[in-house]
């Protein structure tokens, strides 16, 4: 049985390094790299290297980097569970230049078949976790039946609605126990679904009192958790909910770090989250926040997405 079952997407990501982005019509070139990405995939293995039994349900090609998948998979000792596509495996063209600054192309390829039917037969993988973890890079649909599917079975949802310019229903929201937006995600879902507007760079600098009343008009229901960069967390809980130990809003701070790369540090954050509150949910919640702060500044220590993923297992 696993602690946390991820439902997402699975890329090949091809990397080039430039000096700066290409313009319209521009040909440059820069130093390449490829590895296993993905929101999905990245946050499934942070979750196996954060000590969870991990499940992760995703759609992959009859291809190289479908193959690729199984065997990184297999290697963290994640179960894998595929629907099988005639589609190539997913993948992303990104290009980053000197500053950090990035544009990325993602072709879902494989991901855009998983369907609801295949996930409504993995209902029983759904219902024997203890949380579900679901992303925006593959269809709203599908997304919204593996959480409802959870949900039934009283395992607690969570979605990172990412990447922020995905559509994110009301839906989803609703069947979301837990919501882990990062400051860009945070300001487009008041936008679209609030009648509320704040620029993500005002967020960090937001008082308190009035980010939690944000984060509870847009999920009156559940948990708010904002990932605020080298600032750490925001996390907003529904007051009605408190155990003893809860505050009903908080910040986390995040470690100091040297970091080298932050790509992935939000999905690390999300997969040491569900590790976390999966291992010791009577726990306070802030004991989580602290660990996934800590588990995702180590991420950024390295360069790449999955295979940054440090091994540090919560509550250990
Ligand atoms: P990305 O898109 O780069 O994966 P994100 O925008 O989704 O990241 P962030 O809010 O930037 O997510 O970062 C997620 C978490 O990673 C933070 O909450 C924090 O714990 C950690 N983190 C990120 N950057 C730093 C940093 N410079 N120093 C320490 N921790 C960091």
């Amino acid at each position: 049985m696993s602690h946390v079952v991820v439902v997402g997407s699975f890329n090949v990501d091809h990397v080039w390094n430039c000096a700066t982005l290409p313009r319209l019509g521009e040909t440059l070139s820069g130093r390449y790299h490829t590895g296993p990405g993905g929101k999905g995939f990245n946050q499934a293995v942070a979750a196996a290297r954060a000590g969870a039994e991990t499940g992760f349900l995703c759609a992959l090609g009859n291809d190289d980097g479908g193959r690729q998948a199984r065997a990184l998979a297999e290697a963290d000792g994640i179960d894998l569970r595929v629907h099988d596509s005639s589609q190539p495996t997913g993948t992303a063209g990104i290009y980053v230049d000197e500053a950090g600054h990035n544009t990325i192309v993602i072709g879902a390829g494989a991901n855009a078949d998983l369907s609801v039917a295949w996930l409504g037969r993995q209902a029983a993988a759904l219902a024997g976790a203890r949380v579900l973890l679901s992303q925006l890079e593959s269809p709203l649909d599908s997304v919204l039946e593996a959480m409802r599917l959870a949900r039934a079975a009283g395992t607690i949802t969570m979605l990172n609605p990412a990447p922020a310019n995905a559509q994110c229903l009301r839906e989803l929201l609703a069947a979301a126990d837990i919501l882990t937006p990062n400051e860009t995600e945070f300001a487009a879902l008041l936008e679209r679904h609030t009648s509320h507007r704040i620029d993500s760079d005002a967020i960090a600098g937001t008082p308190d009192a009035q980010l939690h009343r944000l984060c509870r008009t847009l999920l009156p229901r559940g948990t708010v958790v904002i990932t605020l960069g080298a600032a750490g967390a925001f996390v907003s809980h529904r007051e009605d909910l408190l155990r003893g130990d809860d505050a009903p809003f908080y910040r986390v701070a995040a470690d100091k770090v040297e970091p080298v790369d932050t790509t992935g540090a939000g999905d690390a954050f999300n997969g040491a989250l569900a590790a976390a509150y999966a291992a010791a949910h009577a726990h306070p919640f802030a004991e989580h926040v602290r660990f996934a702060n800590r588990y995702a500044g180590l991420s950024t220590e390295h360069v790449g997405a999955a295979l940054a993923m440090p091994r540090l297992a919560a509550g250990g």
